[in-house]
């Protein structure tokens, strides 16, 4: 990797340890332009918001009349997805909520989801992934030396959703995904988690055990199968609001009791360890960084607020040393071992068999597919 004098974009607060950032002549990256030109007009507030997420929640009840529930959440206990709980019982839906057990939750995760279901009264399907092959492959990552270690969670959890809807015949999975807090990632900090042939390479060069139950999903059921034949289709309903996450942990707080974890995805224990140990010492990623430039474009931060959480270090030295004896403790393995694996020398994706190409040509198809389908309408 090229060595390039340091930057940072002017408006955000991305910099050149994106090593694919472009800035423009007045400095302003482009993940900016990104956000502005792609991602912004797909935000949608106030009454115009309102008015398009009020048909779209009539058509979900619509199409889910007669069955027990009209639409799945995912739950992990993180602000975005409990926020969305409550918001789907607001405007009248029937969800059930689906929560993926990797082995990872803090209990906090635990106490956290029991707090916001019990007191919405909404149905809880809990699965809970098989240890000993999560741990295989979570460790079989890890030793492939890649930065998107966190693959296997996120892979499985879109898998166990998307099975189950097909099992119970709903079609609506409602997300918790939003562009106000989540726009900007940049794509050199890491691998897409839908490309089975990816995590099965990394899995048979360093796993150890066969995945027997552990759920995965093809390409051909995300670009086509999911999306055409079952026609599962995925409401990201924050997008459609004002959606501001520091009001709506506060909100969480105060109607549920519902208790902070410090850190964007921290109800994992990998991935608190992940983003913030793992990523910024062996590849020097701080994806808050990221999350704080996300909350900076869509206008929840100023970007003076940014720089100065920024100042601060990604990890505190005590705490790092707690989340590693606790990840290497539960992977079966010594401390040394997993130090030795952080320090080993990054890999990239390419350095595995992977269908990257693959992925780029079939999503083309399905966005075109997706257009014709609906201005056929
Ligand atoms: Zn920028």
């Amino acid at each position: 990797m090229k060595t390039r004098p340091y930057q940072i974009c002017t408006h955000c607060v991305m910099d050149t340890s994106d090593p694919e950032i472009v800035f423009d002549s007045a400095g302003v990256c482009n993940h900016c332009h990104d956000f502005e030109h792609h991602q912004k007009p797909q935000l949608i507030g106030g009454s115009a918001g309102a008015v398009a997420l009020d048909a779209i929640v009539t058509q979900i009840k619509e199409q889910g009349k007669g069955q027990e529930y009209d639409c799945i959440i995912g739950i992990s206990g993180g602000v975005d997805s409990s926020y969305v709980a409550y918001r789907v019982l607001e405007l009248g839906l029937r969800p059930l909520a689906v929560h993926v057990d990797t082995g990872w939750n803090s209990e906090l995760a635990v106490s956290n989801i029991e707090k916001i279901v019990s007191a919405l009264g909404i149905d809880l399907h809990t699965t809970v992934i098989d240890w000993e092959e999560m741990r295989d492959l979570q460790l079989a990552f890890l030793r492939s030396g890649v930065a998107n270690c966190d693959v296997p969670q996120d892979h499985t959890f879109v898998a166990v959703l998307f099975k189950l809807a097909a099992r119970k015949s709903i079609r609506w999975i409602i997300s918790g995904h939003n562009l106000q807090t989540e726009s900007i990632l940049p794509e050199a900090w890491g691998y897409t988690s839908i490309d089975r042939k990816h995590l099965r390479s990394i899995h048979n060069l360093y796993g150890s055990r066969p995945l027997r139950t552990f759920p995965t999903y093809s390409l051909f059921d995300y670009t086509f199968y999911w999306p055409f034949v079952k026609r599962n289709k995925i409401l990201k309903m924050l997008n459609f609001e004002d959606y501001n996450k520091q009001s709506a942990k506060q909100f969480l707080i105060e109607r549920f009791g519902w208790r902070d974890y410090g850190g964007k995805h921290y109800e994992s224990r990998f991935t608190k360890f992940f983003q913030s140990y793992y990523l910024p010492k062996k590849f020097g990623f701080d994806k808050r960084r990221a999350h704080l430039a996300s909350l900076v474009v869509s206008g929840q931060l100023s970007r003076e607020a940014a720089l100065s959480e920024l100042e601060l270090p990604p990890y505190n030295e005590a705490e790092a040393a707690e989340d590693c004896s606790f990840v290497a403790k539960k992977l079966g393995i010594n401390k040394s071992e997993l130090e030795s694996i952080i320090a080993a020398s990054p890999k990239t994706y390419r350095d595995y068999p992977s269908n990257a190409d693959l992925i780029d040509r079939l999503l083309r198809v399905k966005a075109k597919l997706a257009r014709l389908l609906r201005s056929d309408k």
